[in-house]
């Protein structure tokens, strides 16, 4: 098997996964992986996620041009600037986590001391205001956050949250870990009634 073939399939699997872990809807969300310095390979736009193939995969290079079949994800200028700001990413995904939906939109934040965030995502996770999906503008402001080496999330105020990896299991590590930091958070206020 190739490596953009290898790609392909751990992309489409671990996009279902994103679905199955309730991280996303059945067309939210999107998720892709670097196949060279100036080549991405994209989940397809408007396709339920659980039923993604290997095939339809969309290879895309970071000057926007769609290499061969397939729409890619509406979202695609989002992972571009993020690949040509950060030549250290190897993957990116993006999901509409609930819990982190909620907690935020009451005027909470996650507690970064929770030992599997600090552990897993990093010293700092910043936050970008609300601004339309799809976007060139959003594309721009979650590039601008991710810029710092150290940082490997992004909050989207009332949308989810952007994060990137080494590779695609990184990416997807680091949303379970904090769709689950955010949801532990809501517990335990509403275990302790704490502000
Ligand atoms: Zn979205």
């Amino acid at each position: 098997m190739t490596r953009e073939a290898e790609l392909r399939r751990l992309l489409a699997e671990v996009f279902r996964w994103t679905y199955l872990k309730n991280l996303t809807t059945t067309m939210g969300g999107n998720a892709s992986v670097r196949l060279d310095e100036e080549t991405i390979l994209i989940t397809p736009s408007g396709m339920p996620k659980h039923m993604i193939k290997p095939a339809n995969i969309v290879k895309m290079k970071l000057d926007g041009t769609v290499q061969g079949p397939g729409k890619p994800s509406s979202e695609w200028r989002m992972h571009v600037e993020i690949y040509k700001t950060r030549d250290d990413v190897r993957a990116v995904l993006h999901v509409h986590s609930p819990h982190v939906i909620a907690l935020y939109e009451a005027g909470y934040k996650l507690d970064i001391d929770i030992v599997e965030l600090k552990a897993y995502v990093g010293p700092t996770i910043p936050e970008v205001g609300y601004l339309t999906p799809g976007s060139q503008e959003l594309a721009e402001a979650v590039a601008r956050a991710l810029r710092p080496r150290n940082v490997n999330a992004v909050i989207l105020r009332g949308h989810g949250i952007v994060t990137v990896g080494s590779n695609i299991f990184e990416a997807l590590n680091r949303a379970e870990v904090i769709d689950q930091a955010a949801y532990i958070t809501i517990l335990r206020n509403m275990l302790t009634g704490e502000k």
